[in-house]
């Protein structure tokens, strides 16, 4: 099933700068994409618009398999994982995680059980009562992650989440990501620049190319070997 589908997805910010020209994608359910390019090819602006944080100029954006609101926003969960893990520093992990399911006025006591298993699902099942001073930049990722997940969203939004890692850290956290996607059956859209990264971990490869932001590739890897 086609999760969503844009057409000609045109964008040009108020200053003139056209960030995307005429990009058209259909996201698959449970597929795991890329959106490679250098930077200002327009891939955070291509995030943000499927996050419903930023308009489209031309083309439009739809969600086949939902039900939308009067802005075109559907109504299951995406979120959205940025590279600075963004943690309220004064809180502990599993306030922070807490955080989503708090603004949708869910009490601690009833949100226990869904953040002790989104941290059991990074690896910090033993960190809840610890704050993010505590712990390295891998595992603030991690936390990121898990407040990401406590929703149970369709869609998983990544914006070159691991670039500010160490190698192995980063390796670490593909891998752990991949797992969970074939556990979940997430959809997820991975910006990065990394052709590395992009070929790793997703079944399939859109590439951008800036000036102005376009499509000028979409790749199905089909690997040969199970990932994950
Ligand atoms: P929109 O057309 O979506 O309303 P705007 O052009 O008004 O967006 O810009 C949104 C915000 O981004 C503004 O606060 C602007 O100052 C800021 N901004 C402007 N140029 C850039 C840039 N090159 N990169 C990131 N942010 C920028
Ligand atoms: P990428 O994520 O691929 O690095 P972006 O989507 O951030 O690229 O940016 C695409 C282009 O749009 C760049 O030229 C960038 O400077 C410009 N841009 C991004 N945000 C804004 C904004 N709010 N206002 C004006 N220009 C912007």
């Amino acid at each position: 099933n086609t999760l969503l589908s844009l057409k000609q997805v045109g964008k040009t910010f108020s200053n003139g700068t056209v960030a995307l020209q005429d990009m058209s994608l259909d996201v698959q359910e449970g597929s795991f994409v890329s959106l490679l390019g250098p930077s200002g090819c327009g891939k955070s602006t291509a995030l943000k618009i499927i996050a419903g944080l930023g308009n489209l100029t031309t083309g439009n954006m739809t969600w086949p398999t939902a039900t939308v609101d009067q802005l075109g926003r559907p109504d299951h969960e995406i979120s959205f994982v940025f590279q600075e893990p963004t943690l309220m520093l004064w809180a502990t992990v599993f306030d922070n995680v807490w955080l989503p399911l708090r603004l949708k006025g869910v009490k601690k006591k009833a949100a226990r059980a869904a953040v002790e298993e989104a941290l059991e699902m990074v690896g910090l099942q033993d960190f809840a009562t610890s704050y993010p001073r505590e712990l390295s930049g891998g595992m603030k990722m991690r936390v990121s992650i898990a407040r990401a997940l406590v929703t149970r969203p369709k869609l998983l939004l990544m914006d070159e989440p691991f670039a500010a890692l160490d190698e192995i850290t980063r390796s670490k956290l593909n891998d752990d990501l991949l797992r969970l996607w074939q556990k979940m059956n997430w959809t997820v859209i991975f910006v990065t620049h990394s052709v590395f990264e992009s070929a790793y971990l997703s079944d399939r490869i859109v590439v951008m190319a800036a000036r102005p932001g376009r499509v000028v590739a979409d790749i199905a890897v089909d690997a040969p070997y199970p990932r994950g």
